[in-house]
């Protein structure tokens, strides 16, 4: 602590006692001790940084929490949910070749397939993940990945992940799965045959809607290098306080995820039957198009989200959205608390009414991501809201 201008830098005081809490490192730069010191840091003969860019250590910290979960080791954070994504589609695939998406993918993956790969040389095509036959005819000889989500949104239909990864390994075809709404307290695809995981540690995983993250795994340790050396070479690096962020949130993730899902499945009950209620879409109902599947591949464990649909086409929805005063119409999920959107004026609003009703969506759909709060209170603000759309 000599130094005789405050310009040099302190170093940090060294001790036997360790904090707590984890530290925040916002540090861009690591200095070393020496350029054989460096030499072993770069070689992987010893831990240590560089350079933030590459590798830093909240970010670390993360990321094996989150490869805990999925039973995997080795997995990258990035910069958001689309830069895990563009990890795992860029960092994987060559101009020539193809890939096979889930018709009902998360709204900027499907934008990545129709926009901007074709203009790298990167052929795209969807087909529906619920049957196994779509998704063998879609193959091509060309194809070096399949692209899944288990639960589609918002109609919250199960893919036939096990007779995926089936096919896919036969064909010698990289399964990629986005795991945001299963999220690996469901199941974790790397034990069904996945190759590839991919999380936006956004939603349920940070759970507080205050940072925005991805996550990427594969089960190939030199898939997992490549693409780490694609997300530092491409920029996709997560900043150190995002990362500090969520591993705050993970702390209560298994708490709030299991508090979320009892209270889905409460909510799923208490609208099935409310007047104005045409439909309730919940996988854990045995009215449920995939129900048995989603028995097989997810036991109890059918998630926070609830979709619904009520009478009265967007006038009945403008006014139940005025009267649910404190549940956030936001369109995003996995937050602490309840979110509710509206898919015709939100994620599916680039598909016209009739693509919109071939899905099975109308003015009146819903989506609910299920919060924490007490199970009782919502479903009253529910049936409160409900009822006084119908009263219009
Ligand atoms: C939100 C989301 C993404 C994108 O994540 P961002 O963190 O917003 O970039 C990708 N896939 C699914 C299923 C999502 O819900």
């Amino acid at each position: 602590m000599s130094a005789r201008t405050p310009v040099r830098r302190t170093p940090w005081p060294e001790g036997t006692s360790r904090p707590l809490g984890t530290p925040l490192q916002p540090s861009v730069v690591y200095a070393a001790k020496s350029p054989d010191a460096l030499d072993d840091i770069y070689e992987g003969r010893a831990e240590g940084y560089s350079y933030a860019r590459e590798a830093h250590p909240n970010a670390d910290v993360l990321a094996r929490k989150i490869d805990a979960l999925e039973n995997a080791s080795g997995g990258i954070v990035v910069g958001s949910g689309m830069a895990a994504v563009t990890a795992a589609v860029l960092g994987n695939l060559e101009a020539g070749e193809h890939l096979l998406g889930a018709s009902q993918l998360y709204g900027r993956s499907l934008r990545m397939m129709k926009t901007e790969l074709p203009r790298m040389g990167i052929a795209t095509s969807v087909a529906d993940p619920t049957d196994l036959a779509q998704i063998e005819a879609a193959l091509r000889p060309e194809t070096r990945m399949i692209l899944i989500e288990i639960v589609s949104n918002p109609t919250l239909r199960i893919a036939d992940l096990d007779g995926i990864a089936a096919l896919a390994r036969d064909r010698g075809i990289l399964l990629a799965v986005d795991n945001t709404f299963t999220t690996p307290r469901a199941v974790q695809p790397l034990d069904h045959g996945a190759d590839i995981v991919i999380h936006s540690v956004t939603k349920l995983l940070a759970g507080h809607s205050d940072a925005t993250l991805g996550y990427v795994v594969a089960r190939d340790p030199e898939r997992n290098a490549a693409m780490l050396g694609f997300a530092s070479t491409l920029g996709l690096t997560a900043s150190p306080f995002d990362c500090w962020l969520a591993e705050r949130g993970l702390h209560s993730f298994e708490l709030r995820y299991d508090r979320a899902e009892d209270n889905a499945r409460a909510l799923a009950e208490h609208l099935d039957g409310l007047p104005g209620v045409v439909r309730v879409i919940y996988p854990g109902r045995a009215d449920h198009p995939d129900h048995d599947r989603a028995r097989a591949l997810l036991g109890d464990r059918t998630g926070n989200m609830v979709t619904f649909e009520i009478e009265g086409g967007r006038q009945a929805a403008n006014r139940l959205v005025e009267a649910a005063r404190d549940i956030a119409f936001a369109p995003t999920l996995g937050d602490i608390g309840t979110t509710l959107s509206h898919p015709a004026t939100s994620s599916h609003r680039a598909l016209s009414a009739e693509e919109r009703a071939a899905l099975g969506l109308s003015e009146g759909s819903f989506r609910v991501s299920v919060g924490v709060e007490p199970a009782d209170l919502l479903c009253e603000e529910f049936e409160t809201a409900i009822r006084a759309a119908a009263n219009g």
